[in-house]
């Protein structure tokens, strides 16, 4: 007996590790910097360390509002110590005579000879001709005093190139003097949907839709999601279904952008004109990765300079995403995702998952690798939307997240799958 031939569209299918090990091969971090605002540089990439002029806190300060002493003059409770000055935040005192203490607020620096601060709860104030403060404790050496460069020493590696800054950074930044920062340039996008059926919302109501003609979904995830990314995005819009438009579209764009990124067409085999317009450009591979959704998904180049001149040297990216809409956010999510982070210099691009107990079964295994989109309860467990279809766009709106589940896998109830959270993704 003979094995029949397998079908052409049978390649075989490539793991998604080593699509994403393909791909991020690809991603060069990009060379040129801005100069922008710390106010302005949430979400963006550190092109250089960030390394402390000075230290943090500048001085031994107190951390409470109090009396500022040397803790061996307090030698029982209860003893009486003359208060001889005031040392409010922003204000530097007189070096603290023995026997004495200095009133004083919480970031105030501390007086020299003082090593403590006994805070004003454990006081009781004496009135008459003296103005002195019974110490009610027995405080100790270095009690409610930050200490000078507890938070960063000078010469510290604050934050290092191809970090991501968040709001914290931001001020940790701005607590080490920087009011300007250098950051890697957000990646420019150049973004086009391709499908004859496709009809811009807004173009025509709902009630006169064609038949076999659906509205634009892509479109506005992608850019939005893009945007989430750090990206400058131009979005072309639908590029009409002829080569010569495709061509067209391909060559303005590889000019003026780091990435060309496109949803639909390329599933094997199908009629369009991306396929063959970017291998006339330049380059492009078709992998079918096993994974549900999203198996087909294209990574290419395209020549700078007119497209068509071989000497060429300088390229854009290209991507291809798979158009139905789940497919095209899942596999955003997992590979244009960590492609764009190391285009602006990231290393960590890895999602941390963690482990959360199924609250449903899935009882008819999958061969690929399968994102299931689910939601975190109450209860602490994970419920699975009802259809996984990949053009079912409600089960990701629905969802906060992905249950990554190896290929070959069925859950029970109650086991411990792996979970991608949305948020964390998109953070
Ligand atoms: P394709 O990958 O082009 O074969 O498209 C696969 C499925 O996704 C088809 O049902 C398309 O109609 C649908 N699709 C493609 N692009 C979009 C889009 N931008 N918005 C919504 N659905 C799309
Ligand atoms: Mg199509």
């Amino acid at each position: 007996m003979t094995t029949p031939a397998p079908p052409h569209n049978r390649a075989p299918l490539m793991s998604l590790d080593d699509a994403m090990v393909s791909l991020l091969a690809h991603a060069e971090p990009l060379q040129s910097t801005d100069r922008v605002s710390t106010f302005d540089a949430d979400g963006r990439v550190l092109a250089q360390d960030l390394v402390s002029a000075l230290q943090v806190p500048p001085n031994d300060n107190s951390s409470m509002d109090g009396y500022a002493l040397r803790a061996a003059d307090v030698t029982e409770i209860g003893r009486v110590l003359p208060v001889t000055q005031r040392i409010a935040a922003g204000h530097a005192g007189e070096p603290l005579e023995p026997g004495t203490c200095a009133r004083i607020f919480t970031g105030a620096p501390m007086p020299a000879g003082a090593d403590a601060v006994v805070m004003q709860e454990d006081t009781v104030e004496v009135g008459g001709n003296i103005h002195g403060v019974h110490i009610q404790v027995m405080p100790q050496p270095g009690q409610w005093v930050r200490r000078a460069g507890e938070d960063v020493t000078r010469g510290a590696v604050v934050l290092a190139r191809g970090e991501r800054l968040s709001p914290a950074s931001l001020g940790l930044a701005a607590s080490l003097g920087l009011a300007h920062l250098s950051v890697v340039a957000r990646p420019r996008v150049a973004l086009f949907s391709t499908g004859d059926e496709l009809v811009m919302p807004g173009d025509v109501p709902p009630e006169a839709m064609k038949a076999g003609n659906i509205y634009n979904s892509n479109r506005f995830f992608l850019r939005a999601l893009l945007h989430r990314m750090g990206c400058e995005v131009s979005d072309l819009g639908i590029v009409p279904d002829n080569r010569a438009a495709t061509l067209a579209a391909l060559k303005t764009a590889a000019d003026h952008h780091d990435l060309i990124l496109t949803s639909g067409g390329v599933s094997v085999g199908e009629e369009d004109h991306i396929k063959p317009a970017v291998q006339q450009l330049g380059s492009l591979d078709l992998w079918q990765i096993a994974m549900k959704p999203g198996k087909p998904f294209a990574y290419g180049t395209v020549k700078r300079g007119a497209g068509a001149d071989l000497a060429a040297t300088e390229t854009c990216h290209f991507i291809g995403l798979p158009g139905n809409p789940v497919s095209s956010f899942v596999t955003f999510l997992l590979l244009v995702r960590p492609f764009l982070l190391r285009l602006q210099g990231v290393n960590a691009v890895a999602v941390q998952a963690t482990t959360l107990p199924a609250h449903f079964t899935l009882s008819k295994a999958d061969k690929r690798r399968e994102f299931l989109r689910v939601r975190r309860n109450a209860a602490g467990g994970l419920d699975l939307f009802p259809n996984q279809s990949s053009g079912v766009l409600t089960s990701v709106a629905w969802g906060d997240g992905l249950v990554d589940n190896p290929a070959g896998s069925t859950i029970a109830h109650g086991d411990a799958v792996s979970f991608i959270s949305f948020a964390d993704l998109l953070a």
